[in-house]
Order: structure tokens, then sequence, then C-alpha cells
């Protein structure tokens, strides 16, 4: 495998659309450590770093993953898992992430833990042979529905979307326990819901973290969230009666709760739904919406390569770096 971890991790970049100049300049900077090789082999090393990473990442093995979930399980939240990766130098270590995720999902069932699994294309070859990543796809796929599970595949920058939806309707043919994840700061992604509605398709919608342009995306906070809102509303009101699935990949919370409103009268309840969120991130809300009867599911990163997804997991909020440097402290 590569040294270096990008595909896994950029969707937890913050855009600049959420920060003030003064973010603006410490974002750059995170980001910028994250990519410099010389901070890349020292940091990891330093035992502040390695405590402060704890917060959003219970360890770097699967074991670490699953020990994690057990609390989350007992409270109602199910699990979702990410092994964070690296980019594939050749097609060939794909094999080795498709075989990756096929063992994980044999150590979630043995463990007893109500989980699925959530993998990036790029991953599994896309930018190599759209085909072999699609087999590795369905391979996985079908190894997690036999399993009583289901696959999630995530969104990757605005140059994948269309290989990605592509790749979706082929793989929801063969195998319909799978889920696509899409962004609701893309315009496109009202039109990507009409063309997978005939499939009654499983969507993770986020609001979408890589920089895209203003010629193909949302830019202000206000016309995404707006966006996300009526997506949501309008997916879950078409759905009915349908078996879709539907997750809301936020943390924000409001928006959630709005989404849960508009659908209440049309007789679809909090478990109509599922809310998604990332481990370690407004964990009390998830604890929260889970005692008030939502579907919450937490997903859960794990793996070596976690320095350049932690620095980046720091720009997406720059206020997050004080509680590292406290971990300086005795
Ligand atoms: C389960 C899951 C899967 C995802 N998969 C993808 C994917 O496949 N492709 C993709 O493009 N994006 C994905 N995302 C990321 C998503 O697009 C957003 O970038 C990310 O969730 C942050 O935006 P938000 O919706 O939480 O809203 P925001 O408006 O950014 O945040 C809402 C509130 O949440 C809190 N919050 C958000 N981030 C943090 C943080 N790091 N630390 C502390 N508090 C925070 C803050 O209080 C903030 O006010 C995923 C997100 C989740 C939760």
């Amino acid at each position: 495998m590569g040294r270096d971890s990008s595909g896994m991790v950029a969707y937890h970049l913050l855009s600049p659309r959420q920060a003030g100049p003064e973010e603006t300049s410490v974002r750059h900077l995170l980001l910028w450590a994250a990519r410099n090789r010389w901070l890349k082999d020292r940091l990891p090393r330093m035992r502040f770093v390695r405590r402060a990473v704890r917060r959003f990442m219970p360890g770097e093995t699967l074991a670490d993953a699953l020990g994690a979930a057990v609390p989350l399980q007992a409270a109602g939240i199910r699990t979702l898992y990410t092994h964070l990766g690296e980019n594939l130098a050749n097609l060939a270590e794909a094999d080795q992430v498709a075989d990756h995720y096929i063992a994980a999902i044999d150590q979630i069932v043995a463990a007893g833990i109500d989980g699925e699994v959530s993998v990036k294309p790029t991953q599994l070859g896309l930018d190599h042979d759209a085909d072999a990543c699609l087999a590795h796809l369905v391979r996985i796929a079908e190894h997690a529905a036999a399993a009583g599970s289901y696959l999630w595949v995530d969104m990757e920058g605005s140059a994948y979307c269309e290989a990605t939806v592509a790749l979706y309707e082929r793989l929801r043919a063969v195998q319909p326990k799978t889920g696509i994840c899409l962004q609701a700061y893309l315009r496109r992604t009202a039109a990507d819901i009409e063309r997978l509605r005939p499939l009654d398709p499983a969507i993770r919608l986020v609001k979408g973290a890589y920089e895209e342009p203003s010629s193909i995306a949302y830019t202000s906070r206000r016309s995404i969230d707006a966006n996300f809102l009526g997506l949501a509303v309008r997916f879950l009101l078409d759905g009915r009666g349908r078996p879709i699935r539907l997750g809301l990949g936020t943390h924000d919370v409001n928006l959630i709760e709005q989404v849960a409103d508009q659908v209440e009268a049309a007789g679809i309840g909090k478990d109509g739904f599922e809310v998604e969120m990332l481990y370690g991130i407004r964990e009390d809300q998830q604890y929260r919406l889970a005692a008030a009867g939502y579907q919450v599911q937490a997903l859960i990163s794990y793996g070596e390569h976690w320095y350049p997804w932690y620095m980046r997991r720091l720009a997406e909020r720059p206020a997050n770096l004080f509680f590292a440097l406290r971990q300086l402290l005795p």
C-alpha cells in the first residue's frame, strides 16, 4: 500500500464557507501540516498527539473500534466502520483493501456488533479500472449481505461523482443491501436522486466537504442547508411505502430536527430515517437523539495512517486544536 493517506479523509476538510479569516489561516496551516512529510514522520510518534487523536479515533485496530462500539450499542447507537487508507499505487492494492473489509465484516459479526462498513471507491481502484472496482464492491456487498449487514459507498470529490453514481447503479442491481453517499452541496444531487429513485436506493445525505466551484455547487451555508432539508424531506415523502433508506450524515442537530418536523405530518416518525455522525463528535447529541427515538449510527474510523486524517479533522474545526494542545499538560 502507498504511504500517504488522503482518499479516505478528504471529506473531513472544512470548506471556507464556514470559516472566518483567522480560522481560515489556522485551517491552511493545519492542512499544510497534514501534507508535510517531516511532520508526518515525527508528530505521530509524540505522546501528546497520540493522546489527542483518541478523541476522534478509539485506536488503530478494528478491535479498538469494536471496543468503542460496545457502550454505543448499549445505548441503541449502531456503528459504521471505515479503515483509514492510503492512495493506491496500483490496482493490486485494491485486493488487499477488499480482503480487509471482508475480514472486518466477519469480525464485526463475531463481536456481536450491529455494524456496517463504508468504503471509498478510489480505495478499491476506481482511478485504475471501474470494472475491477465494481467487482470488489460486489464481492464486499455480497459478503455483507450474507452476514445480514450492508455496504455503504462514500462520495469523494466531484470528479468522481458521475463514476460513483454509475457504479452504484450497477452495484444496486446486483446487491440491494447497498447504499450511496450523496452531497447536498452539489447542484446535480437532486437529479441524481431522481435517477436512482427507480432502484429504491439507500442514501446517506451529507452536506459535502470537498472544495467545489460555484458552477457545480452551492457555496453558502444557507443554500447548502436549504438544499439538504429539501432533498431529505422530498426523498422521504416520495419514498413512503417503498423500501428506501435515508441516513442524515450530519452533526447539524437543528437540521435533523427540521427534517423530522417536516415529515411528521405525513406519518413518518423519527425512526423513518437514520442519523449518522462521526465517532467523538457531538457524542452528547448522539446519545440524546438515540434516547429520543432517532435511529443513530456512529461512523468509527481506524487504521495506522491516521496522521493526515487527524490534521484534517482539526482543520475542520480549529477550536479542536486547543484540546490537542491541552494534552501537553501533565
Ligand atoms: C457519517 C458521515 C459520513 C460522511 N461521509 C461523507 C462522504 O462520503 N462524502 C463527503 O463529501 N462527506 C461526508 N461526510 C462529511 C460531511 O459532508 C460534512 O463535511 C461533515 O459532516 C461536517 O458537516 P456537518 O454536516 O456536520 O455540518 P456543519 O454545519 O459543518 O456542522 C454542524 C455542527 O456540528 C459540529 N461539528 C461539525 N464538525 C465538527 C468537528 N470536527 N468537531 C467538533 N464539532 C463539529 C459543530 O458544532 C457544528 O456547528 C460524512 C459525515 C458523516 C457524519
